[in-house]
């Protein structure tokens, strides 16, 4: 029997979990990058209780959790520092069925790419075009230099602006501008410990979350319409926050205007009509742009590249194009709930109107509930398992989503 033949296009969070995945169920994969996949950019990333079962499939959660940092009070604050919605880490983790490791991104890609051949790893490989093949016939891309490779499996993992998306669903609109617009940046631990938190007022949000090498993740955001920049995003940062409580002031004073990594959000409310089509499926941000609000962007990613993995265990290149339908049975309701979940959170954090009045006594009266009905709350987004092995005995099988997370 021949190996199975996999292009993985996009080496971020979802194309490198996809290719330890597909590769450790005995997949030959070839991943390529438009860029420096592995060069230490980007800023933190949480990673949830569901993304972490997903990465014990891969052998990944345990290096993962070594990195977590979250002690003591989490919650949610107002911009004189009066906590809204108040839990410790631990009580959280007990809730939530396990910890949400905050980390830097270049440190999950890192943990992502060990195992993975140098040689089967492209970079600096813009791809242009995708054939999505079918039963009779291979998948393929194309690449920007004119290179043609062929594939039992094509997996695009793009990203946000993803160039296939669109080829493969001409019809359908792609991610949008959300309205929201965010910066994040990775700062020297402030004089006052910063304690994990999030602060919400005026329509504006400011995380600020510790790092286990006692540094600071920082990220902000705000409504704002699309490509709206600043001569020095310091300054304007300083501006809209500076006054907020400590040490959300002293962090921006002792940064530089390079610090941050300015980007405006896009989502995509309108779900693709399928996460696959012939031999190629669609992954991550290119298959289910959401907002950050709930977290859960790069997560759902990891759960996508395991579940379709899983999913295509023991599969010969003939028994592909069958198996991806489970793919998309699997993933596209689950997904598309999220998207709602985390535009709804974005409008409750960021509504000016009459909803604003409203929030802070919402957040009073979830940090009056305990942790336990929070839980409940998360728990259709924290508790989800890997599918077992295999084509499911029902259609979507042990992957089935809840309706509403
Ligand atoms: C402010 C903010 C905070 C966030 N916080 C969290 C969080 O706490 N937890 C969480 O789970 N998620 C979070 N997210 C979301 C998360 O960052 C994304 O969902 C995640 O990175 C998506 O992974 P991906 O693999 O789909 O795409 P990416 O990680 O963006 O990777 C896409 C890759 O494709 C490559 N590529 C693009 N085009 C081409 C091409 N034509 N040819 C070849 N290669 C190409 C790119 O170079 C890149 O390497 C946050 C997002 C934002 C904006």
């Amino acid at each position: 029997m021949s190996h199975p033949h996999a292009i993985v296009v996009g080496a971020g969070i979802g194309g490198l979990t996809a290719a330890r995945a597909l590769r450790r169920s005995g997949w030959t994969v070839r991943i390529l990058d438009r860029g420096d996949a592995l060069a230490p950019t980007g800023a933190g990333m949480a990673v949830a209780p569901n993304a972490l079962r997903a990465l014990e499939v891969i052998d990944a959660a345990e290096p993962v959790r070594r990195l977590a940092a979250m002690q003591g009070a989490a919650g949610i604050r107002d911009p004189r520092g009066r906590w809204l919605n108040r839990s410790d880490v631990a009580t959280a983790e007990r809730a939530f069925g396990g910890p949400i490791v905050v980390t830097l991104r270049h440190q999950l890609v890192r943990i992502l790419s060990e195992g993975i051949p140098a040689a089967d790893l492209r970079t600096h490989t813009p791809v242009s075009g995708v054939e999505p093949g079918g039963p009779d016939a291979p998948a393929a891309v194309t690449t920007g230099a004119g290179e043609r490779f062929e594939a039992d499996l094509v997996v695009v993992a793009d990203g946000v602006r993803s160039r296939l998306r669109t080829a493969l669903f001409p019809e359908h609109p792609g991610a949008r501008h959300s309205g929201v617009t965010t910066w994040r940046a990775v700062l020297p631990a402030p004089p006052t410990p910063a304690e994990p938190a999030e602060t919400w007022g005026d329509g504006r949000v400011v995380g600020l979350m510790p790092l286990a090498d006692g540094r600071t993740y920082f990220y902000a955001a705000e409504r704002a319409p699309e490509g709206r920049r600043h001569p020095d995003e310091r300054a304007y940062l300083l501006s809209r926050f500076g006054h907020w409580h400590a040490p959300i002031g002293d962090l921006l004073a002792a940064a530089a205007p390079e610090d941050f990594l300015h980007h405006d959000v896009p989502e995509m409310l309108d779900p693709l009509p399928a996460l696959h089509r012939g031999r190629a499926v669609v992954l991550g941000d290119a298959a289910h742009a959401m907002t950050p609000h709930v977290g859960q962007g790069g997560c759902q990613a990891i759960e996508d590249a395991v579940t379709l993995a899983l999913l295509l265990d023991g599969a010969t290149p003939a028994d592909v194009p069958a198996r991806l339908p489970h793919y998309t049975a699997a993933r596209a309701a689950r997904t598309a709930a999220l998207v709602r979940r985390s535009h709804n959170a974005a409008r409750l954090a960021h509504a000016t109107g009459p909803v604003a009045v409203l929030r802070p006594a919402l957040l009073r009266l979830t940090g009056l509930l305990p942790t336990s009905v929070l839980a409940r709350q998360f728990a259709p987004v924290f508790s989800w398992r890997p599918p077992a092995p295999g084509v499911p005995a029902v259609p979507g099988g042990a992957a089935r989503p809840a309706r509403e997370v």
